[in-house]
Formats: C-alpha cells, structure tokens, sequence
C-alpha cells in the first residue's frame, strides 16, 4: 500500500507532520475547486484547503492561466522582474504598514528573517511570543508552538539548544497583565513582539476587545517592534489582513498562504526604516535563490489582483457561507447535548470539544481529542476533509457552493452523532 511504501522513504509517510494521522492520510490524485480526490477516486470537500491557502479552491482557471503563459518564459533568473516589483507594490496597497518588504518562499523564512531584521533594528535580542502561535519551523520560535507542535505533545522541539530559545519569552495569549510585566522589568531588551492576530493554529481562538490596541500601544512605548504574523490571517480577514480588520498598524507582518494562489511565496516586510537594515543596504543579510521567482511572482500578482477587484462580492460571501457552518455546528451540537465551543471569523470557523470558552493554549488543551477524533473520521467518511487535529482551523474558499455547505451540514450531523458517543 501506498503509505507504506511513503513510511520508508519519508518520515511517518508525509512531508510535513500536520498530513499524517490515523491509521493513515488519503493520497491526493487531484484536486478541482472545492474538491479534492484521492488515489482511489473518493471525492472531499475540502475545508484543510491547504491549511488556509487556497482562497479561491484548487486549480483556479484564471491563475493556471497566467502561471501557464509565464512557464513559456522561463522559471527562475537570478535576476529581478518587472513582475516581482509590481506584485510587492501590489501587496503594499493592500498591506500599507510593508512600506518596503522581501519576498520568500515559505511563512518559516518570513518570520525568521523578520526577527532578524527586528533584532538588526533594535540591537536587542530578546523577543516575545505567545502560547499557540505557530510561527512556522525554525528555532527561534518553536516554543510551545500551535499546529503539528501541539498535536503531537513535543511543544519545544529536540534538536533546539537552550541557548536559541533562552532569547525567546513566551506568555499567555489575551493577557494584558503577563505583557505589562515582562515589559516593566526589561522592555529595554526586547527587539520584537511577534504575534498572530487570531489565533489559527491552535483551533481558533479570536483577541479580547483591545487586545490588539493595546499590544499596539505597549510596543510603541518600549520601542519593541511589533510583528503582526499575518500569514493565514493576510487576505482570508480581508485584502488588508487583520490590520485592516481590527484597524491596527504593526511596524512589520509577514504573509504567506493565500499570497501565493497555491504557488510557494511568502513576504515580511515593513517600516522603510526598518527593512532598510537589510542586506545589500544594511547589515540584516537574507537571501535565496528562489525568492520572488517569476512563477510564484505571477501566481500571486494574479491572486492578489483578483481580490483587488472583487474584494466587496468575495469577502461578505465567504463570511455568510462560514457563518451558516458554524450555526448548523452549533445548533447540532445542542442536539447531541455535546460540550462544544464554536468560533468563527471572515472565512475560519473551529469547533472544541470542551465545556470552557477558549480564548488561550492552555484552554484549548481541555479539548476531548477522543470526539474531536470520532468528529474528524466521521467527516472523512461522509466525503468532508477538514484538518485532521483539533488544534488547527477551518477554512472556507470560494469555490464552496450552497450544494457542498447543504452537504456539509448533513455530514456534521452524523459526525456530532458519533463524537456524541464517545466520553
Ligand atoms: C503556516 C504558518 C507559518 C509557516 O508558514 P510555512 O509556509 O508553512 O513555512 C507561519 N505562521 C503562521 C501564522 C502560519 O499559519
């Protein structure tokens, strides 16, 4: 079989920990909008949706197109574009506090290269983040990570030496007082606050009213750079991310996902001031040999374009077809007499398994993993893929249809039934 041919070539089967699960993942053949099918021709309706990054679903026409047209071209220079130029000064409208940015390949370079240039900025060295974010895989902030890291329990990775993290402070998420006092007693020494504005890879978990403000206002009063993590919540909250969302300007954000349409780009980037410390301007060195390629470059370009103009029909529908799942969740769950939190926003929703309300990590480690886990095969089998871990999101695109959220909702139903029967 497939996967066990996968297990001894690629550890556990897969290529990123967050695929595998129980007793094994489907195989993807190919995907088409909303669905995805796997080597045995079973149909999905996806909402994993790449963990976030197909806002308009798989195989977009218009995207293919231009990516088709570009590879006649050529697929990598080593030399800059035209095109890399106007897709970052197309992401600058859309996201005005990058006044100037670097595009990378993958969420994990743009945050780790945005902490260097925090550092390189500030001449400090500590940095803060919280409980649950996940900031992708590097050393610097693989400390009680959300994501795969909070699935499979090994929060602080083997394989990091103290030294690395003894630099990275790491306090509860929604909690003013826990910042407050850190800042108080060495404020001074913090080049950065990194931060996801919605917690999204942990379930989801939403801000308390201020929360955002005020991180706002303490890191301009100890001239800590603030680092608005955006890449899942960068174009899925609306054009302008969560920045435009809760009207908050960071000094710096990262992106990733949606920006690439499906294609390996991601971006950090700034006040001018601080990304001019960047190499060849500055002493900041970042570089690789993919960043900006002209493929990634167009698929985004287009992506992003799109948005751009159809902002005002796709972002309301997406929140109705989201807000629709998570009412029918909700009202099931009640049937069931099921201990269950739902959240929703834009175009994610999670449900936990859990009497509590969960605004922290630590709340939604209460999460009964059994009924998330009867939650998630029940779906599979009725032909819905969401992610397989109770600590991830759920992501609608627009290509879901009335039928596929009809079809959802019936597939919850038999879903909530089994987690029901679970203790
Ligand atoms: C996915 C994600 C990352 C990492 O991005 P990769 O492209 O997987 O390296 C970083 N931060 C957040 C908030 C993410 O959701």
């Amino acid at each position: 079989m497939l996967f066990e041919r996968a297990k001894k070539i690629l550890p556990g089967g897969v290529n990123s920990p967050v695929r595998a699960f129980s007793p094994y993942p489907f195989f993807v053949k190919h995907a088409l909008g909303s669905k995805i099918f796997d080597v045995d021709g079973k149909a999905y309706i996806d909402y994993c949706n790449a963990y976030g990054a197909m806002l308009f679903g798989h195989a977009y026409p218009k995207i293919m197109e231009a990516v088709k047209t570009q590879l006649s071209n050529g697929t990598l220079y080593g030399a800059p574009t035209e095109q890399e130029v106007a897709f970052a000064e197309l992401i600058k409208q859309a996201s005005p506090c990058m006044e100037m940015m670097r595009l990378v390949n993958t969420g994990t370079e743009a945050t780790m290269h945005a902490i260097r240039a925090a550092r390189g900025y500030t001449g400090r060295k500590k940095i803060i983040k919280f409980e649950g974010c996940f900031h992708g895989s590097h050393d610097n902030v693989l400390v009680k990570a959300g994501s795969g890291a909070a699935t499979f329990g090994t929060p602080n990775s083997i394989g990091i030496p103290e030294e690395t993290t003894k630099n990275t402070i790491v306090l509860p998420y929604n909690n003013i007082a826990a910042i407050e006092t850190v800042l108080e007693q060495e404020g001074n020494e913090i080049a950065a606050i990194i931060v996801e504005p919605i917690l999204a890879n942990v379930g989801l978990i939403l801000p308390k009213t201020n929360y955002l403000a005020t991180l706002r206002k303490l890191t301009n009063k100890y001239g800590v750079v603030l680092i608005f993590d955006e890449i899942i919540t960068g174009f899925r909250l609306a054009l302008g991310g969560a920045q435009e969302y809760f009207n908050i300007k960071p000094d710096m954000a990262t992106l990733g996902k949606i920006l690439g349409g499906g294609f390996p780009v991601a971006a950090f980037g700034g006040k001018a001031e601080i990304m001019q410390t960047i190499s060849p301007v500055g002493g900041v060195y970042q570089a690789g040999t993919f960043s900006g390629n002209p493929i990634s470059a167009i698929a985004g370009y287009t992506t992003i374009n799109i948005l751009k103009q159809k902002k005002n029909e796709i972002y309301p529908q997406l929140e109705k077809n989201t807000y629709e799942l998570s009412k029918a969740l909700s009202d099931l769950s009640k049937n069931y007499k099921l201990p269950t939190q739902i959240y929703n926003i834009a175009s994610l929703y999670q449900i936990f398994f859990t009497n509590q309300p969960v605004t922290n990590y630590a709340d939604a480690k209460f999460s009964n993993i059994k009924m998330f886990n009867a939650y998630f095969h029940e779906l599979l089998k009725q032909g819905v893929f969401i992610p397989p871990s109770q600590f991830e999101a759920c992501f609608i695109s627009t290509s879901h249809s009335s039928e596929d959220i009809s079809c959802t909702i019936e597939a919850f139903d038999k879903a909530l039934a089994a987690a029901s029967k679970e203790v």
